[in-house]
């Protein structure tokens, strides 16, 4: 069956810090320690700057990393792999400014090139029934995915308007807080 994506769901990996490296062997290691998968879950992962506890480095605040192939399907939500390409921001519940930019450059990108029209989900949206109960992407993000979505589908980011600058305070640290995800 060809994998021809439809959707991006945004996750977030419960982790203060990590990349894609450190995702990918938590998904190989065997269960359960792990997830038992043949390689990283998601498509895409966003960093926050910190790839190790306690180690923020700015140049890696926002950089995505590829995880696996946009060709196969990917292992990050129940009921809706086939369908969808998963992006994860490293981080639980709140992310950085430049995280956000950077998905949605990535939803941007993903939108150009997709022959498909792509929406964009949480999560913890559309769960097949008997799912385990998520709160991915985050206690912040999963209540305001109608205000991702609009964030998301402006061209521009919108980083200036009282309703942009009002969701991007409710879901980021404040900006220049880069200790607080160093801890
Ligand atoms: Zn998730």
């Amino acid at each position: 069956m060809r994998f021809e994506p439809d959707r991006i769901i945004v996750h977030q990996t419960g982790a203060l810090w990590g990349d894609r490296q450190t995702i990918d062997a938590y998904h190989r290691a065997p269960r359960p320690r792990g997830r038992g998968w043949d390689e990283i879950g998601y498509h895409g992962v966003i960093l926050n700057g910190s790839r190790y506890a306690g180690r923020y480095r700015r140049e890696d605040d926002g950089l995505f990393e590829l995880g696996r192939s946009w060709r196969r399907i990917g292992a990050h939500d129940h009921g809706e792999n086939q369908l969808a390409w998963g992006l994860a921001l490293v981080g639980r519940d709140v992310f950085t400014f430049r995280q956000l930019l950077e998905l949605h450059a990535v939803v941007q990108g993903l939108r150009a090139a997709s022959p498909r029209p792509l929406e964009v989900y949480g999560h913890c949206e559309n769960e097949p029934e008997g799912a385990p109960v998520t709160e991915c992407p985050g206690r912040r993000l999963a209540p305001r995915l109608e205000l991702l979505r609009s964030w998301l589908a402006d061209p521009f980011p919108d980083t200036r308007s009282p309703r942009g600058r009002e969701f991007l305070a409710a879901v980021c640290f404040p900006r220049g807080a880069d200790e607080e995800i160093a801890a």
